[in-house]
């Protein structure tokens, strides 16, 4: 008998090889490679490509993202992180021939972080690690310059004091500019050796007193605590928000690279900059980017001294310029995507610190994808997936008006950092900015005023209309970023001077306040006093989205709508490929000058009778919109929504009618004549009728007044209760139905009614749909085909969709109020929760904007298979906000939903999400985007 004998525990154990936590780089060679992004984020993957490829990379090693997850669980790192690390320090002072921090000529690192995407500016990074006391006199020996030295050491202790041992940067700010002041210094390169020398021992008594320790002067220390800093800020506030707003995971942790340092700090043959093998703005192939000679990388990003051009390096360093032209040709063609670059120049050396997908604008996204299939980089199918659906946007926002801009209002010109026009009012603080703007549908446009902006400000930029900087190049914090969000932005605009303290700009003699109304052109980089008008987007740029859009476009198959409720933006909606109106919203018809004295008398009525008289005056004026709505949507599809929001909202507020009703006795005839003018709808003819008036209307407000109209008399309950009012608006869709089709336009109107939550409700509301349908075709002796179908926006009739299907042609998902309803949020309210269930993690996303398929979605998915179990051939489509948002598009074309509809400027983004999601199916390949 064959015995079998298990191993012993003990042996099991040594069998298993230890985790990889290190990844060593250099002398030509590197353990990782640039597919391995997962494990040594963008930066460490791509260090590791470009040692492997022989480019002049500065050696060192990355410790690997399972570390910081470490970090995560366990408040530290295991001693096997500390054993490899350890090892590969060793191995680079081998290589490097130096010690760290130690001996004649020390050696010394940068600690940067590096996630799998790129995070730009959001985590921290410690340059000139294992400077001390002792290494910094070496340095100044072996450089011969002990300006550069100092300098270089008080950079190390302000960096490592923030970061690491969280002293706010004012502290040593204050030192700094206090030294300044008292040499009168103009610039920081004003300050010598010995200034310097001063600071270094001020700043070591900033870190006692805030720290309660010592700055470190092992340097072994230093690089510990440096890495493990490095790991908690993937934890950061800033982090955390980057992330939420751009869809990453919080659990993938970020990786840390060692590396050791260059300096472009050590006179005028050193400098240090970054670029983009092709123009990040427009996509053009050029060269482009920024340097500074004499800097350290800190000072080209951080916006804090405006660079030069990347062109002007080849009159001073005609070489370099040509080594390094060379290595980002290369580059790109390896990755096969324009790439964005850092580099150093030590003593006239060219090193590569870094190279990643670039981020680009929304214009620049299609046109290098297209420029790339015609030079042969890439192919069609790969080009689908290289813009971000969102970016699209660009192609349908506006730019400035010229006819509107006065050349004397034009108040300096900075750097066109991210294209589109951008109208709004002055906040100076992101604070501001968000509070100024608001949210939802109230936002009011804001523009967002900074010296330079930093990654704390990301939230204010979001709020923003636009970024104006007065510091900063094409590559600072605020151009990158606004670049991404297809944002308008002016950078480094140097004429403006920004006084965020007094809340004012000073330029050309003149002052600007909070509040005071500006314009930039983020195309040429101009700055203009007023609220210029905005025009639509750029033909030419058009063409070449069409040329994309062609090459996407066959492997869409769900079809994409637009919610339009007047003819103008459903011919607009045309415009940009909308297939048919998946919502018109009704109510907004009544807002109308001549039409809301109507409606309001229609919801004073209180006889059925009074109120079929207003309705009548309604009707010519209803079709006359339905009439130009169905005129542009020749051919396609339109659907019209009957009456939904709860009647109060066309009336005045409560509160205010009773303070008029409590004060007119007090009012003088001016005041009353006012009054008079505030209630004209309301049947006030003269200041007489006030008293008799007045107290009627509040009558009715209150006889209509609800604690919670949301979950109250509204959507088809209104219908239900007053069942002339549907029978109005169906007369006014079949009228202009009837009257468009006579002049051989093709219509087909899709009736939905909202808020359903019973079969019977659809079936009392069909019934009045089908009868004066009938009546209407009969009247005028022709017919036309339509539907009535549904709204389904709660979590009721998602459920019974098998019953709803019966009576309903169609569905159409309106996940505003499907959200609202299934989380039991309000969506007016939710604005006091939202921010603290996102910054505590209890949601990843905010569920209004982004559909949340956990809940939400599964009650679509199951509403749509149980409807169609009933109805095999049930159209299904999704009208809530959610229909232009790419992530919940692709969810929707994966349920099989007919179509998705939203807003016309999202109808481009749509249709690419849509286009993405099916051809990733058909191809079966990978997005392959830049993230
Ligand atoms: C919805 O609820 O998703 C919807 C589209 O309707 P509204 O936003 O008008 O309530
Ligand atoms: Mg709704």
């Amino acid at each position: 008998m064959a015995t079998i004998t298990l191993p012993e525990a003990g042996v099991q154990e040594s069998k298993k090889t230890a985790t990889k936590y290190v990844y060593f780089f250099g002398g030509g060679k590197a353990d990782g490679n640039g597919k391995m992004k997962d494990d040594l984020g963008g930066k460490g993957a791509g260090l590791a490509e470009m040692t492997n490829a022989g480019l002049p990379v500065p050696p060192g090693f990355t410790i690997q993202t399972e570390a910081c997850r470490e970090y995560m669980r366990t408040g530290g790192v295991s001693k096997e992180v500390d054993r490899q690390m350890e090892e590969a320090l060793a191995k680079l002072e081998a290589l490097q021939g130096q010690k760290l921090g130690t001996g004649e000529n020390p050696l010394l690192v940068s600690v940067r972080s590096g996630a799998k995407f790129s995070m730009p500016g959001m985590m921290d990074t410690i340059l000139n690690l294992g400077l001390n006391d002792m290494s910094v006199e070496s340095l100044a020996k072996r450089s011969n310059n002990p300006r550069f030295a100092a300098d270089s050491y008080r950079r190390l202790i302000q960096m490592f004091g923030n970061v690491v041992l969280e002293i706010p940067k004012s502290a040593f700010d204050e030192v700094f500019d206090a030294k300044k002041k008292k040499k009168g210094a103009k610039l920081d390169t004003d300050l010598d050796a010995k200034a310097l020398k001063e600071v270094i021992e001020e700043y070591k008594k900033v870190v006692k007193n805030h720290a309660k320790r010592e700055f470190p002067q092992d340097p072994h220390e230093q690089l510990v605590m440096a890495r493990d800093a490095v790991f908690r800020s993937w934890q950061n506030e800033r982090a955390k928000t980057y992330r939420r707003l751009n869809n990453i995971d919080d659990m993938l942790g970020t990786a840390v690279n060692v590396q050791a340092m260059v300096f472009g700090n050590l006179g005028d043959t050193s400098g240090t900059g970054v670029g983009f093998t092709r123009n990040p703005s427009t996509g053009a192939r050029e060269f482009y980017g920024e340097f500074l000679l004499n800097a350290q990388g800190e000072d080209v990003v951080s916006g804090v001294r405006t660079p030069v051009e990347i062109l002007e390096l080849e009159k001073i360093m005609p070489d370099v310029f040509k080594q390094l032209r060379e290595i980002t040709t290369r580059l790109e063609n390896h990755y096969k995507d324009m790439q964005d670059f850092e580099f150093t120049i030590q003593d006239r050396k060219l090193y590569m610190l870094q190279t990643r997908n670039g981020k680009r604008a929304g214009l620049a996204a299609v046109r290098i994808a297209i420029e790339m299939v015609e030079e042969g980089l890439i192919t069609k199918e790969q080009a689908i997936f290289r813009p971000e659906p969102d970016q699209l946007v660009y192609f349908v926002v506006p730019r400035l008006d010229e006819k509107d801009v006065k050349i004397e209002n034009v108040l300096a010109k900075g750097l066109p950092a991210s294209p589109g026009g951008a109208v709004g009012q002055i906040a100076f603080t992101a604070e501001d900015a968000v509070k100024m703007a608001g949210h939802g549908t109230e936002k009011k446009p804001v523009i967002l005023v900074r010296a330079e902006t930093s990654p704390e400000d990301i939230e204010g930029m979001v709020s923003a209309a636009g970024i104006l900087t007065s510091r900063g190049g094409m590559t600072s914090h605020a151009a990158v970023v606004t670049r991404g969000m297809g944002k308008s932005c002016v950078a480094g605009a140097q004429e403006i001077d920004v006084d965020e303290k007094k809340r004012e700009i000073r330029v050309k003699g003149q002052i600007l306040r909070e509040g005071d109304w500006i314009a930039l052109d983020g195309s040429t980089g101009r700055v203009i006093k007023g609220q210029v008008k905005t025009v639509p987007p750029d033909p030419n740029d058009m063409k070449l989205l069409d040329k994309f859009m062609s090459w996407a476009e066959p492997y869409r198959t769900t079809k994409v709508r637009a919610n339009a409720d007047i003819p103008r933006d459903a011919i607009n909606a045309r415009k940009f490929g909308a297939e048919g109106i998946g919502l018109c919203r009704t109510e907004h018809m009544f807002f109308g000058e001549e039409k809301i004295a109507h409606m309001r008398a229609m919801i004073l009525a209180d006889t059925e009778e009074a109120r079929r008289a207003a309705l009548k005056k309604l009707l010519p004026m209803q079709r006359k919109d339905f009439d130009g709505v169905f005129r542009a949507m020749n051919g396609f599809p339109v659907t019209i929504r009957t009456l939904d929001p709860p009647l109060h909202e066309f009336l005045p507020p409560r509160e205010e009618l009773m303070v008029n009703l409590a004060t007119l006795q007090y009012m003088d005839a001016k005041q009353k004549k006012s009054l008079v003018a505030k209630y004209r709808d309301y049947g006030v003819k003269g200041a007489g009728d006030l008293k008799k008036v007045l107290p009627l209307l509040l009558k009715r407000v209150e006889q209509l007044h609800e604690v919670n109209p949301m979950l109250g008399h509204r959507g088809c309950r209104l219908g239900i209760t007053y069942p002339e009012i549907t029978e109005m608006q169906a007369r006014a869709i079949f009228e202009a139905a009837v009257a468009v089709a006579k002049d051989g336009i093709k219509v087909y109107p899709e009736v939905m009614i909202p808020l359903t939550a019973t079969v019977n409700e659809m079936a009392n509301q069909a019934a009045i749909v089908n009868r004066v349908a009938k009546e209407v075709f009969k009247g005028k002796g022709r017919t036309v085909e339509y539907m009535v179908g549904t709204m389904i926006e709660l979590p009721r009739p998602a459920l019974i969709a098998g019953e709803i299907a019966k009576e309903a042609e169609f569905f159409s998902f309106g996940t505003n109020d499907l959200t609202q309803t299934t989380w039991g949020f309000s969506r007016d309210d939710v604005n006091k929760i939202l921010p603290t269930y996102l910054k505590e993690g209890i949601i990843k996303q905010d569920p209004f904007a982004v559909l949340d398929q956990e809940g939400v979605g599964q009650l679509m998915k199951m509403a749509t298979e149980r409807g169609r179990r009933t109805r095999s051939d049930l159209k299904v489509g999704i009208c809530g906000e959610h229909g232009g948002e790419p992530s919940s598009v692709e969810f929707c074309h994966r349920i099989g939903l007919n179509y998705v509809s939203c807003s016309p400027f999202r109808v481009f983004t749509a249709r690419l999400a849509a286009a993405q999601a099916a051809a990733s199916d058909s191809l079966k390949v990978e997005g392959g985007r830049t993230k």
